[in-house]
């Protein structure tokens, strides 16, 4: 690793200034949790001549909830707390389960949700220095590897999977991130759209800019009737990446559901909305003929590639059992 500049930043200004200091070749990085940038920068990913510390900016961590403008968080705010926040659990529990089932309790302490929507794809051959450094395409390395959680949709152009899991829960809530940048100016852009599919040539995955700091998580306050569940499927309980996880949102009037939204994870560049399956559900009271039919729906047009067929199954049942938890919610 490289020696780097540690600047403490007090405000959201001076880190915009900081960062724009920064260039293609000697890049300027903010560090909230460091949880991800600390791996990319030992794997000699990320080459930093300066690192802008967040944590000593005061006020970017509150959580905030209105009954008309929805839930507000700073993109400082912890796993760990928004696993806990009661109002977080009692009105977006997706959200909650999301975050309570991400990383490890040692990571999820550190990790902040700014940090985790910005982190880079966990695809093992992005991470290794050898195969970074040699740069290229990476699609045709993995489609002829090992690409057992890979994307199993949308995987013309890029096989790697967006990383992180609260995202799936954020995109069927339908929420946005607001980005500062110089002169004071900030922006609001639907999470659905911040996202980019990873690319191993490009040195982030999301619309933000050099110059700019996701200061905050906006969430539309759910309107009433609405039920949701969140489920992250992986080889093991704990300390794991998932191969899939979903999350549902219903808005019911008793037992009909009246909107649906459900997002999928880890099975695409992006999470990924299954909207043909969220039309079977409008209308209709759920049952295990319909919660069947809406996860084949779901999965229907996936391209799995040589080593990773065995997540179309495991995507269809998750999507079945998760629907059903949240009409039962
Ligand atoms: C064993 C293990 C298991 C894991 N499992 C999961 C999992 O299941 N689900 C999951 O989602 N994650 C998982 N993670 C990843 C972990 O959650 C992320 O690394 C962490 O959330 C990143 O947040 P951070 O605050 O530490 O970000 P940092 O590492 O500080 O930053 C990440 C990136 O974002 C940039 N950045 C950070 N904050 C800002 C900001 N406010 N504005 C602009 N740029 C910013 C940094 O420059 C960097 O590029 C796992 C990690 C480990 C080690």
């Amino acid at each position: 690793m490289q020696s780097f500049e540690w600047v403490d930043a007090e405000s959201v200004e001076q880190a915009v200034s900081l960062l724009g200091e920064g260039n293609e070749r000697q890049p300027v990085v903010a560090k909230a949790g460091g949880m991800d940038l600390l791996d990319l920068m030992k794997n000699g990913v990320v080459a930093p001549r300066r690192v802008v510390n967040l944590k000593t900016i005061k006020g970017m961590d509150g959580v905030r909830f209105d009954a008309k403008q929805g839930l507000e968080l700073g993109a400082l705010v912890t796993l760990a707390r928004l696993s806990r926040e009661s109002e977080v659990r009692r009105r977006f529990v997706a959200l909650a389960d999301a975050a309570e089932h991400a990383a490890t309790p040692q990571v999820r302490n550190a990790a902040t949700i700014g940090g985790n929507l910005l982190q880079r794809p966990r695809c093992w051959y992005f991470r290794h220095d050898h195969f970074h450094q040699a740069g290229g395409d990476d699609v045709e390395r993995v489609r002829a590897g090992q690409n057992q959680y890979h994307a199993i949709f949308d995987n013309q152009r890029t096989v790697m999977v967006h990383a992180s899991t609260p995202a799936t829960a954020l995109v069927a809530y339908g929420a946005s991130v607001e980005l500062s940048g110089p002169g004071g100016k900030s922006r609001v852009v639907p999470l659905s759209e911040f996202l980019l599919p990873p690319d191993m040539n490009r040195p982030r995955d999301t619309v933000i800019a050099p110059n700019e700091l996701l200061t905050r998580v906006r969430i539309p306050a759910p309107g009433a009737g609405t039920k949701a569940a969140y489920h992250k499927q992986g080889e093991r309980e704990s300390y794991d990446w998932p191969i899939c996880d979903v999350a549902v949102v219903l808005q019911m009037e008793g037992k009909t559901i009246r909107q649906a939204s459900i997002a999928m994870g880890w099975v695409a560049p992006t999470p990924r909305r299954a909207t043909e399956a969220e039309k079977l559900l409008v209308g209709k009271t759920l049952d295990e003929g319909l919660a069947r039919q809406v996860a084949q729906t779901a999965v229907k047009g996936a391209t799995p590639l040589s080593k990773n067929a065995y997540k179309v199954p495991v995507l269809e049942a998750v999507i079945r059992r998760t629907v059903l938890a949240a009409a039962a919610a």
